[in-house]
């Protein structure tokens, strides 16, 4: 019996050394990339335990292969605005791995857009689609373009530069894009066209988000938010709890915090708070979802100006003071490191018992360990949010058959997906000794099916 824990404990030490030695070389590679190795560090760490059980991963080079983008793509995108002038933006599109299927991952319009930033988002997106069971492999495309304060023919004009050098790297095989922050059915719309354009091809499944009168999947636009209430509800469940009268907040007005609003709301939850970049809204009897998706959705407003109409409600400046409102169950879903330590901690304080991620990498590391720690259910954005890529991938498997599902078809099949999501990262967090650790369990579980992709395909 000690010589077999003796021999566990040297097949960890081996695999503890073979992470060090993987990520120290992308640390050296990449050094002027923050949040990618943030992402990095998250994931391989996580793997210890499947590393150590497994010795083929290593001996494959499995890990310096995925950290090592198949292709990462940069390009000008110049356009006209509406006083005439030349503006130049950088467009990226990171061809992470297609192991399992096409390329895969949203592309995003944010002056914060960078290699690090879709290098983040293309590597988790890697383990979260494949988390999914369905055969879309990982990637994730942006610009530094801000489209605040931009007119309606000016994101025309950008999007369609855009879409002009992106669309030879693109194809319903090859790699499939849809929206992110900033990027919502209007440009996903404008690039759809000029893709057709250029094409000279009807190929409805190169793109997902589309509208519904041209090849888009009812439900898409929910499937996010809606996503990951069905996956919070199944971690509920599973320690005897719920939305029933839970009392929420979420970050963020955009397409992921109002759908995962609507469908607390509708599972009996009371939203006290959510927010947009520059601060938030607080009403201790429960936020009026119509006006929030008026402003946001149809008039393009400050949420700032919902305490306007519903004088019973607050209006602060900055985003993190959000988080110091006392709340049974906090979905950030506006961005990524929105949850620092000191933020989780007050949460606790104020007896959070869980947290689900919306957005991508919202919690920091420092932030994550707390949660963990802190006897708080917590659920990973990579098996949290995954409902949005699901429906995007029966949108292209629609596409492929030229047909439409029903929203209740949509619906029905988005909530199989989310509860399967939940087991399998369960599952592996229990076979592998870190039992309701869903971090480590969706990493293992997305982890897996890519790696032995990868295996039988050879050294590619
Ligand atoms: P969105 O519709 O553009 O909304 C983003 C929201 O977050 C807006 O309310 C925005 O406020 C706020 N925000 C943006 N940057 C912020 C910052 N630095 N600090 C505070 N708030 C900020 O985007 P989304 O599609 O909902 O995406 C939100 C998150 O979910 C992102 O992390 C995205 O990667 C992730 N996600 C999205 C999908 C999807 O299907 N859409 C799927 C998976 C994951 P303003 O209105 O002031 O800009």
């Amino acid at each position: 019996m000690s010589t077999m824990l003796e021999s566990e404990q040297t097949e960890l030490e081996a695999a503890r050394a073979y992470v060090k030695q993987v990520y120290d070389s992308v640390v050296q590679r990449n050094s002027m990339e923050p949040e990618f190795l943030q992402a990095v560090k998250e994931i391989l760490d996580s793997l210890l335990p499947i590393l150590a059980k497994e010795t083929k991963y290593r001996e494959n080079g499995i890990l310096e292969r995925l950290v090592e983008p198949e292709r990462l793509i940069s390009f000008r995108v110049p356009w006209v605005d509406d006083q005439g002038k030349v503006q130049v933006n950088r467009g990226y599109r990171v061809q992470f791995n297609s192991a399992i299927g096409p390329y895969k991952g949203g592309i995003r319009f944010h002056p914060s857009v960078n290699a690090s930033i879709v290098k983040f988002l293309g590597f988790e997106q890697i383990f979260k689609n494949a988390l999914t069971g369905q055969p879309i492999g990982g990637g994730k495309g942006g610009s530094d373009f801000d489209p605040k304060g931009r007119s309606d023919r000016e994101i025309m004009n950008f999007t369609q530069s855009f879409m002009t050098e992106l669309y030879r790297y693109l194809g319903p095989d090859v790699d499939v894009p849809a929206g992110d922050i900033g990027v919502g059915a209007r440009e996903v719309g404008y690039m759809f066209g000029q893709y057709r354009r250029i094409r000279g091809a009807y190929e409805a499944g190169v793109l997902t988000g589309k509208g519904i009168g041209y090849g888009g999947s009812l439900g898409r636009k929910e499937a996010t938010g809606a996503g990951l209430v069905y996956f919070m509800r199944e971690m509920l469940n599973g320690a005897g709890l719920s939305f029933q009268g839970a009392s929420v907040v979420v970050s963020g007005s955009g397409n992921v915090a109002i759908y995962a609003m609507e469908k607390a709301i509708e599972f009996g939850a009371k939203v006290v708070a959510c927010s947009d970049s520059s601060g938030y809204i607080y009403d201790r009897n429960g936020l009026n979802l119509d006006t929030v998706k008026r402003l946001k959705e149809v008039e393009r407003k400050r949420i700032s100006e919902y305490v306007n109409e519903h004088p019973g409600s607050e209006y602060y400046e900055g985003c993190s003071g959000i988080w110091t409102i006392p709340c049974d169950i906090a979905l950030p879903c506006a961005t990524q490191n929105e949850i620092d330590e000191t933020s989780a901690r007050q949460l606790i304080e104020n007896g959070v018992k869980a947290v689900g991620e919306g957005a991508n990498m919202p919690s920091t590391l420092e932030a994550i360990d707390v949660f963990l720690n802190g006897n708080v259910l917590f659920a990973p954005a990579k098996a949290a949010n995954a409902g949005g890529v699901s429906v995007s991938s029966l949108e292209m498997a629609q596409n492929g058959m030229k047909l439409a599902w029903s929203a209740e078809e949509v619906d029905e099949k988005l909530q199989g997906i989310m509860a399967d999501i939940y087991r399998s990262a369960m599952a592996a967090s229990q076979e592998y000794g870190v039992p309701g650790n869903l971090v480590a369990g969706s990493n293992i579980a997305g982890f897996q099916k890519v790696a032995e992709a990868m295996l039988a395909q050879g050294v590619i």
